[in-house]
Formats: C-alpha cells, sequence, structure tokens
C-alpha cells in the first residue's frame, strides 16, 4: 500500500468533482480552528462548509456555523446540546452533541477535513474523516503519536490524503522530496525553545500555567502552550515525524532556534540541507494544505531579513528539556509506547493546569510511566491504543495522587 505521503504527492486533487470543495473543520472553535476558517473566508475559492465542531464554547461556534451556512454544528460535550440549539435557532443549521455525534459528523463527504481538535479526543474524529478517503489537514498531532501506524494504514485503505500542517511538519513536507527518500540523511525539527529556555530548574520548578502558555512567538491553545515550555509539544513532534517521514528515530534531529523562522528542515545525501522560512503564523501552513497542489494568497506577515537580521540556533538542554530523551525512548520502544506517553502527558498537564503537581512534575510522571507501563505491543487496533491511553492515565493519576512517588517531586 503507498503510504499516504506519496499518495498525497502523486495524485492531482480536485479531479473528481468540479463544484465547489466541501469541507469540515473539526475543533474550529480553538485556535487552528479559528485561524483554518479565516484562511478559508480570505480565500478566493468559494467552499462549501459540512461541520463545524467544538466544545465548551457554543456560542462561537454558533456564530461560526450561521456565518459559513455550515450543513450541521456539533459540541463534543452533551450537557451543551440545549445552549447550541438555542444559539442556532432559525439559522437551518443541524445540531447535535457528544463523542458519537462528533464522530458521524466527522463521516459525512467532504473532499478537505481540517483536524484541528487537541489531544487524543482527536483521534476518533480524525480516523472517521479519513476513513471516507478526504484529505485529511492534520494539525492534530495524536493521531500519529498514539496510533501511527494505524492511522496512517486506515488513510492507505480509503485513499485518504494527508497535509500536515503542524508548522514543522508542514515545513518539512514542502521540502521533502519523496522521490529521493533514500537519499534523506535526516529532518531537523525546529523548536522556539519556550519561555523558559534560559531558565534553571530551580526557576522552573515554582512556574504557573499561566507563565508556561505565554509562548515567546506562536500563539496557540493553551495546552500546546504549555507543551512548547516543557518541551514535550517537540516530543510528540518527533514521533508524530517519524511515523509521517517514515525515518528511523536517529535520522529526526531536533535544534533550538528562539526565532521561529526556520521551520524546519530535510538533509540530504549530498549535503544539501533545504528548509522552510516564514512568519510565525499558522495561516502559511493551513493556507499552504488548503491551497495544495497549488499555492495560493495568505495574508500573513512577510519576513524582512534585513530587519530579522540573525537567526540563531543552538542544542536543546536535554537535562532541563527530558521530554525530548523520552521521546526516543518511546520511539525505540514502538507499539503502544507513543500511545502511553501521551497518555501520561495529557493527564500530567491537565494536573498542572489544575494545580494538583508542578510544572517539573510532568516530565517525571511521563518518565515513570513510560518505565513501568510502556512494552512494546502492536498498537495495530483501537482497542489496543485507547486501553493503552487509559492504562498510561491510570498509573499516571496514581502518581498525582501519590507525589511522593515522582522523582522530582
Ligand atoms: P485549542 O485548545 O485552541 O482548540 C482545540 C479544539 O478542540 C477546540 O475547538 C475545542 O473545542 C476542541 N476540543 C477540545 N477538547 C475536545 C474534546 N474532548 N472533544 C472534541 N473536541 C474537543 O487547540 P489548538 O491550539 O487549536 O490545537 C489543536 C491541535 O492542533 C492540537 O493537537 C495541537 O497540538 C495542534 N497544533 C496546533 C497549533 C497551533 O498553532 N495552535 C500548531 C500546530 C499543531
Ligand atoms: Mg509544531
Amino acid at each position: 500500500m503507498p503510504h499516504p505521503l506519496a499518495q498525497a504527492r502523486l495524485t492531482e486533487r480536485r479531479g473528481a468533482s468540479s463544484g465547489p470543495r466541501r469541507i469540515s473543520v473539526l475543533g474550529s472553535t480553538g485556535s487552528i480552528g479559528v485561524n483554518t476558517l479565516d484562511v478559508v473566508q480570505h480565500s478566493t475559492e468559494t467552499a462549501e462548509v459540512v461541520a463545524l465542531t467544538g466544545m465548551g464554547n457554543v456560542d462561537l461556534l454558533a456564530s461560526q456555523a450561521r456565518q459559513f451556512k455550515a450543513e450541521i454544528a456539533v459540541t463534543a460535550d452533551p450537557a451543551k446540546y440545549a445552549d447550541l440549539k438555542e444559539a442556532l435557532s432559525g439559522s437551518g443549521v443541524e445540531v447535535a452533541a457528544g463523542p458519537m455525534a462528533l464522530e458521524e459528523a466527522a463521516s459525512l463527504p467532504a473532499d478537505w477535513v481540517m483536524a484541528g481538535i487537541v489531544g487524543i479526543a482527536g483521534l476518533a474524529p480524525t480516523l472517521a474523516a479519513a476513513r471516507t478517503g478526504a484529505t485529511i489537514a492534520l494539525a492534530n498531532k495524536e493521531c500519529l503519536v498514539c496510533a501511527g501506524e494505524y492511522f496512517l494504514a486506515e488513510c492507505s485503505r480509503s485513499g485518504a490524503q494527508i497535509i500536515p500542517v503542524d508548522s514543522e511538519h508542514n515545513a518539512i513536507f514542502q521540502v521533502f522530496e519523496s522521490r529521493h527518500h533514500d537519499a534523506i540523511e535526516r529532518i531537523i525539527l525546529t523548536a522556539s525553545g519556550g519561555p523558559f529556555r534560559t531558565w534553571t530548574l530551580e526557576e522552573m520548578a515554582g512556574v504557573t500555567p499561566q507563565s508556561a502558555a505565554d509562548h515567546p512567538n506562536w500563539s496557540m491553545g493553551l495546552k500546546i502552550s504549555i507543551d512548547s515550555a516543557s518541551m514535550f509539544n517537540k516530543a510528540l513532534e518527533m514521533i508524530e515525524a517519524q511515523h509521517l517521514f517514515d525515518l528511523p528515530p536517529e535520522a529526526i534531529e531536533v535544534i533550538v532556534h528562539p526565532q521561529s523562522v526556520v521551520h524546519s528542515m530535510v538533509g540530504y545525501a549530498d549535503g544539501s540541507v533545504l528548509a522552510q522560512l516564514g512568519s510565525p503564523d499558522m495561516r502559511t501552513a493551513i493556507g499552504y494544505a488548503f491551497a495544495w497542489p497549488y499555492r495560493a494568497h495568505v495574508p500573513v506577515n512577510r519576513l524582512d531579513f534585513a530587519e530579522l537580521a540573525r537567526l540563531d540556533f543552538e542544542p536543546p538542554d536535554e537535562n532541563r528539556f527530558p521530554a525530548l530523551r523520552l521521546a526516543r525512548e518511546a520511539m525505540a520502544t514502538g507499539g503502544t509506547a507513543g500511545a502511553i506517553l501521551n497518555g501520561a502527558k495529557e493527564a500530567a498537564l491537565d494536573a498542572f493546569i489544575e494545580g494538583r503537581c508542578g510544572f517539573l512534575d510532568i516530565a517525571a510522571i511521563v518518565e515513570s510511566t513510560l518505565q513501568t507501563r510502556s512494552n512494546a505491543s502492536d498498537a495495530n487496533s483501537m482497542e489496543a491504543i485507547i486501553e493503552a491511553d487509559r492504562i498510561a492515565r491510570t498509573y499516571a493519576a496514581e502518581l498525582i495522587n501519590r507525589p511522593g512517588k515522582v522523582a522530582s517531586a
């Protein structure tokens, strides 16, 4: 079966249908979702919006659904059904609620689907969309981190094309010569280093969720911003890249680049390194995914190199940011280790946001969970992946409730 990226390179898009493209945005109320609708609104192409989905922010979801004349609006939270129904009364937009309704909406026929739900909660709806054979603009990284091989196999089976939206993977996709896959020596993921790049461990021990969410360059959702501060975002991206670009773990490097202008690079056998650069604005990656295989105007700030004057690079400090080392361990173990790492990380991140554990505990909880719960068992079914996620969360919760068990606590 062809790899979904190779498939994406080989197939001409839009061949089949001549009418307006039908699109859905999963997680339309989030940072990626709002940016996606902005790109769609500013596009010269008129798209038909099928499904928009959200969770708690039903007012925003309802106003998006009215503005874009969506066929259906779905909140994942069943308790919000009445509010959403009320907010959309008289609009003609169908309303639904709950995880099953979300999956059903994701599987409605569409040509292009933005996967913008955060966390493993995005896996089932994105899989549902992928099984229809739609082009998947993949922002959600947990689909590949937790279920890489399975997710890609389902995409290959249905013919779904993946266009990476995570800025690093989008950058690599733009300069990745898949016809020369054998000549690709390495990919180099850039990392901003987050708000604590120069902080000591002692200083990091006392940080609050607010300060951790304050990313120096990118404006993103709360969880990915805190993951950037702990560098777990980069850890997830290493695993994401391994699956997406079908490379061995040792071919995936990380370099800290505080300006977030070089979005990532590919190194070839002849010594060439190809990079994609741009302002730190997700609308470039989203616009690329929306226009692919063409390029379209996107109203982001243009780089001014004279003003930039310099680009800095430095190696990551794995002592202060153990997440990168843990990602390599998970990649070496394979199987459900990605789901274990992510499940423990999501549980620890929620606990940190709710004030139930410290910032440095996040890595300690993930490390302990990986060491005791990880094995190379196959991640070739949804059941296996969900079970690994459950095991990781249960163990992480034990550690959170008994902090003495965590090395750093
Ligand atoms: P966000 O928190 O701003 O938005 C998340 C969206 O998912 C919202 O629409 C929310 O309502 C919905 N959601 C949350 N929990 C849900 C649940 N349990 N079930 C269904 N829907 C749920 O997050 P974001 O920053 O837009 O990130 C979305 C995804 O894209 C993440 O996986 C993130 O890692 C990835 N990503 C984001 C950026 C960025 O710039 N924001 C960049 C690269 C990758
Ligand atoms: Mg990224």
